[in-house]
């Protein structure tokens, strides 16, 4: 998972809010809305989110080619299940605010994230109307928020005698929020490890190898090239699993290396 910039507001969507809001507190005054009250105005920036994510999941990462999923709202709107015997109504206020979407794969978010929402222990729920976060302590992190993913999810090799070098991604420096992440969002499934695996197999590998061998050389002009070159191709905007790739350039050049040869790491 890598920080996601939404960019500007698409034009349209406050006063879509101003008028949905209002419609669903009429009803929420009855009873908690329901899934079928909202419709799917949202989704008119689904578009700009997907460009903005560069085509790509949210949170696993993953390439999206078409625009077929619908929007994820990260406060769900119509229930949120926040862990054992809390209130499980959703942040319903929340459903057209530009700051709540973001664009996720079916699996993701329809498999896997769903309305689970956890809180802190002793954290209070955002009240009805109030702007997030006020009180309370998300567990998952929020690929828009002030947190970087990666400082909280670490991809680590992997390998069983005989079977090709997996990665997988843990807790980093045993961050539990991050724990917490891969295990709501199972960031560690096996079609994504499979996908993990072939991504620095077919891709990140041949960088690495190239880096490598301008080392074994020696010459500082060969190994920056080299590095730029798997920069840019690894880090591309549409490029999959730059939070991967990242951490694969870091296991096998870290950072002392990259000194002695003036490498810098930048963060996707
Ligand atoms: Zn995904």
């Amino acid at each position: 998972m890598i920080r996601v910039d939404r960019g500007p507001k698409p034009e349209g969507l406050e006063a879509i809010r101003k008028v949905e809001v209002k419609r669903l507190a009429a009803l929420a005054r009855e009873a908690p809305p329901k899934a079928k009250d909202f419709g799917n105005r949202y989704n008119i920036t689904r578009r700009d989110l997907w460009k903005a994510q560069g085509r790509t999941c949210c949170y696993c990462e993953r390439r999206i080619d078409r625009l077929y999923n619908d929007v994820e709202h990260f406060r769900p709107k119509t229930r949120a299940y926040r862990g054992q015997g809390r209130p499980m109504h959703g942040y319903w206020w929340l459903a057209w605010t530009w700051a709540n979407l973001l664009f996720a794969c079916p699996s993701c978010n329809r498999r896997h994230k769903k309305n689970k929402f956890p809180l802190a222990r002793g954290s209070r729920i955002l009240p009805a109307g109030h702007r997030p976060p006020g009180p309370e302590r998300a567990i998952l992190i929020d690929p828009s928020g002030e947190d970087d993913p990666i400082e909280h999810i670490q991809f680590v090799p992997f390998r069983q005698a005989g079977k090709k070098e997996k990665w997988i991604p843990v807790a980093r420096g045993g961050s539990r929020r991050g724990k917490r992440t891969i295990q709501v969002l199972k960031l560690d499934r096996p079609a994504l490890v499979t996908d993990y695996g072939d991504h620095v197999s077919d891709l990140v590998s041949h960088h690495v190898k190239a880096i490598r061998e301008a080392i074994h050389a020696g010459d500082g002009r060969i190994v920056a090239k080299a590095w730029r070159s798997a920069l840019r191709t690894l880090f591309y905007r549409r490029q999959a699993f730059k939070a991967l790739s990242h951490d694969v350039l870091d296991h096998h050049f870290p950072p002392e290396v990259r000194r002695q040869w003036g490498l810098e790491l930048e963060r996707p």
